[in-house]
């Protein structure tokens, strides 16, 4: 597989270039807005050629698939360029700014034939898989509740739009509550029917949510607490299931590396759980790369990109409000 890359971004450069070359693909293109920044991300990465011309990189029919991590009032437009020019497409979350766009991503790849992913990396991390199998295999009885903790510091070099950009995307729901949408979604395999939510401003940025604490509830009538912030410097990540025969305690595996620690607690006592411990964008890559050769999709689809986005939407709205929302992921058939 030959990539584009969209968008000179931290995420590209740290972890899915070392994660494309680890499976003997390459990137040969990077398209920027910026000409400086993308040549100078060009040389320091080892990628071959810059452009802020994306039809450019879109024209090489060397290039079979793009990767897009601009930032994200970006992501709609530049899939649906990749997506007319043949190519498939692994997209960033949050997929889209708006439902309707995501939608049209995903009708417009599904009309031309070309794969269409969104990079909620957490479901391809062996912790996350462990749970998922544990779940399934009943070792917790049925589930009651969830509870999310992905409340953080935000790294210092990240602290740019996401802080004060509304326009680009910006604000700690749109970058964490979609990630635990997508894992607790993978988890209970069924979809939150309705939120209440409250958000906070702490002062970290401007015109944007830096915190947010959202109760979802699901078809099964289980409850799902889910607590993201990018300013809580004391934070540590954790996923806690509970069940009527036994619960799942995760620490510290909401993370971009393969981290973390899980027990499970059962009237038996309490069991560290084994995980495997593989790159988890790599595993993104191999599970896109598989569904590309036909194979089914096992890692997060362009459904699940609109599915995590149409929540956390509504946890926006929930908080603006006051009021429950009620999801509605529309028809995209
Ligand atoms: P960055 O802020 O690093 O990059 C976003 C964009 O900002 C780049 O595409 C680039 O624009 C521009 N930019 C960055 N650095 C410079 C610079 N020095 N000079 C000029 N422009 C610059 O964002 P992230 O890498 O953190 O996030 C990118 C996307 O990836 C977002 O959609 C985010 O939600 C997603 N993400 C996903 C993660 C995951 O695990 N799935 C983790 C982190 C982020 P241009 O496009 O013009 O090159």
């Amino acid at each position: 597989m030959v990539w584009a890359l969209i968008g000179a971004s931290t995420i590209a450069g740290q972890y899915m270039i070392p994660a494309i070359r680890a499976l003997g693909s390459d990137a040969t293109w990077v398209v920027s807005g910026s000409a400086s920044h993308g040549a100078s991300f060009a040389e320091t990465q080892g990628v071959a050629r810059s452009t802020t011309d994306l039809s450019e990189a879109l024209a090489d029919p060397a290039v079979s698939a793009v990767y897009i991590s601009s930032t994200n009032e970006k992501h709609h437009a530049q899939a649906l360029a990749a997506i007319a020019a043949g190519k498939h497409v692994l997209c960033e979350k949050p997929l889209a700014m708006t439902l309707e766009e995501a939608r049209e991503m995903i009708v417009a790849a599904r009309d031309a034939g070309v794969h269409f992913a969104t990079n909620h990396h957490l479901r391809c991390a062996g912790s996350h898989r462990a749970i998922r199998q544990m779940i399934v295999d009943g070792k917790i009885g049925d589930v009651v509740s969830v509870k999310v903790s992905h409340a953080v510091s935000l790294p210092e070099h990240l602290r740019g739009w996401r802080l004060d950009n509304p326009v680009a995307g910006g604000g700690v729901v749109l970058d964490m509550t979609v990630h635990d949408t997508d894992t607790v979604r993978f988890h209970l395999g069924e979809d939150p029917v309705s939120v209440v939510a409250e958000t906070a401003a702490t002062g970290m940025g401007a015109g944007v949510e830096d915190s947010a604490m959202a109760v979802m509830s699901m078809p099964s009538g289980v409850q799902v607490f889910s607590h993201v912030s990018f300013h809580h410097p004391f934070g540590k990540t954790a996923v806690e299931i509970h069940g009527t025969k036994g619960a799942i305690h995760a620490r510290g595996v909401i993370a971009q590396v393969p981290a973390g620690e899980i027990t499970l607690v059962t009237e038996a006592g309490e069991q560290e759980i084994q995980f495997a411990r593989h790159d988890l964008y790599e595993q993104v890559l191999k599970e896109f790369n598989a569904a590309v050769s036909g194979a089914a999709h096992s890692g997060a689809t362009g459904e699940d990109g609109l599915k995590s986005l149409a929540v956390a939407l509504a946890v926006r709205e929930a908080a603006a409000t006051g009021e429950r929302q009620y999801l509605n992921y529309g028809d995209h058939s």
